[in-house]
């Protein structure tokens, strides 16, 4: 019997902000352990929590991305478990009344595009974290990450392979980085999903129980964990057995999914209503003025860069994967109008050098003047296509524009007649064969004598100059 798998994610995406949910204390990645943290994240008794205004403009902004329904009032719970880096022993979430509901994750799948739907998005504070430690027998414990604050994007079963789901989490999170509300890491656990997974029996309907994944911190561990998952799970019908709901965690080093614990139902958690903080209410104008913030999402540009520059379809993703290279490429075309030649330069020399040298774009040492500078000198012919390359290596290393290093490396073109027609003489004297092949009638042997001449002035002659020069020389 063939089975498919159903699967839904929950994903809890890092709010920008710079300090955290409910207190003033920095939400940065990376501090010595325990330095960032003051008696409301550490829940010390009495310590009142305070919302942090950004947090929920962040979580708002992209709700509207994402075309949710953004509540105007929603409210917070506590979320109550046992775990060493949770410090008060709850958690401070939305679970009755979500700050949006509805909306998708317009995903690009195999058939076409298809909206991923969405069954809620709440605001949280994140719990600290566990590091194992030196000794085999303890655990350390830093509270920077605890009350930083998430927004949880949990979409519908709605997802029927690993493939579709890494698709649909990668689009979440161009759009969430587009945003700039969430700064993607997934390393770094700033973008984190968990996986649930359950598999049916093809064509039908039900929902089965199924095994929610932990510990996914890469687009490959997702699919992998995924897969793993759904064969065990296959195996464990075919044998005639039954799932149980259960929390897995993928091991990355045994490429394995191991259960943790049996999957807690929402009792467990006893949420009550958190008597610390007012509901969330939201007036129509600020729902409305976040959402007239919105910048352009990367599906409406990636469209926008194909019309309008004429692009094609891949070229125009690449340039919108993100929002700071598409900026970078547009800053380019308006001061130099040839989106042909500015994408050509930025999808290679630019993003190859950007990509061995693992920068981002927003320190990339070469600006949209200088990368013009150098497609202008193209352009009035001073320099040639190879040329160029050697310059653009040199911008990239230095920083200089493209005038500044032809300057210093007397790189210019060499399109003085009387010394190219000096070049082109030896050069036909030197190869008599080739010449009586031309007089023959083979036409192709101009670019032999075009090579050799290249050669000679190492990439320097002016291809237009010369070719005249050479055609004139052969003809007599
Ligand atoms: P919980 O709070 O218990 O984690 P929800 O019922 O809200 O629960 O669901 C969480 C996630 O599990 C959602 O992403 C949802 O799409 C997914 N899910 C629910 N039922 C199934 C199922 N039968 N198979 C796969 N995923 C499921
Ligand atoms: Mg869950
Ligand atoms: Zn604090």
């Amino acid at each position: 019997m063939g089975y498919e798998a159903v699967i839904g994610l929950e994903i809890h995406a890092q709010l920008q902000t710079r300090t955290k949910l409910f207190c003033a204390c920095p939400a940065t990645f990376g501090a010595e352990p325990n330095t960032l943290t003051c008696p409301v994240c550490l829940g010390l008794p009495g310590a009142l929590p305070v919302l942090n205004r950004r947090a929920v403009e962040f979580a708002i902004r992209a709700a509207g991305a994402l075309g949710c329904t953004v509540h105007r009032e929603s409210a917070f719970d506590r979320k109550s478990y046992f775990y060493p880096d949770l410090p008060k022993g709850y958690q401070i979430t939305q679970y009755t009344r979500p700050l949006a509901t509805g909306g998708g994750i317009e995903t690009d799948m195999p058939d076409g595009v298809r909206s991923v739907p969405i069954r809620r998005i709440h605001i949280e504070e994140d719990a600290g974290r566990t590091v194992r430690g030196p000794a085999a027998d303890r655990v350390l414990l830093d509270f920077n990450r605890a009350g930083t604050p998430l927004a949880e994007i949990v979409t519908e079963p709605a997802i029927s392979s690993p493939a579709e789901a890494v698709a649909c989490l990668k689009a979440l999170r161009q759009i969430l980085m587009y945003l700039e509300v969430c700064n993607g890491n997934m390393e770094e656990g700033s973008l984190r999903c968990e996986a649930n997974v359950s598999v049916r029996p093809l064509g039908s309907t039900e929902h089965r129980p199924r095994t929610e994944i932990k510990n996914l911190n890469s687009f490959r561990f997702v699919e992998r964990a995924m897969r793993i998952e759904i064969d065990r799970q296959v195996a464990v019908y075919e044998a005639g057995g039954a799932i149980e709901p259960r929390t897995m965690c993928y091991d990355e080093n045994a490429d394995s999914v191991r259960p943790t614990r049996p999957k807690e139902e929402a009792h467990d958690y006893r949420y009550v209503p958190e008597p610390d903080l007012q509901p969330l209410r939201l007036s129509d104008e600020r729902i409305a003025e976040v959402a007239a913030e919105q910048p352009e999402l990367p599906r409406a540009r990636r469209a926008r860069f194909e019309t309008q520059y004429g692009l094609p379809r891949s070229a125009a993703e690449v340039l919108t994967a993100e929002r700071p290279l598409a900026d970078y490429f547009e800053d380019c075309v308006k001061l130099w109008l040839d989106p042909h030649a500015v994408a050509g330069w930025v999808m290679t020399d630019l993003l190859g050098g950007l990509g061995r040298d693992k920068v981002p774009v927003a320190s990339c040492p070469v600006t949209p003047n200088n990368l013009v500078s150098l497609l202008k000198l193209i352009h009035k012919g001073e320099i040639s296509h190879a040329m160029a390359r050697e310059i653009f290596a040199e911008m990239y290393r230095s920083g200089s524009d493209a005038p500044t290093i032809v300057h210093e490396k007397g790189l210019a073109q060499v399109s003085d007649a009387a010394e190219l027609r000096a070049v082109v003489e030896g050069i036909v004297d030197a190869n008599p064969a080739q010449f009586d092949k031309y007089l023959a009638g083979n036409e192709k042997i101009i670019d032999f004598f075009m090579g050799e001449l290249m050669k000679a002035t190492m990439g320097r002659a002016n291809p237009a100059v010369a070719l005249e020069i050479i055609k004139r020389k052969l003809k007599k």
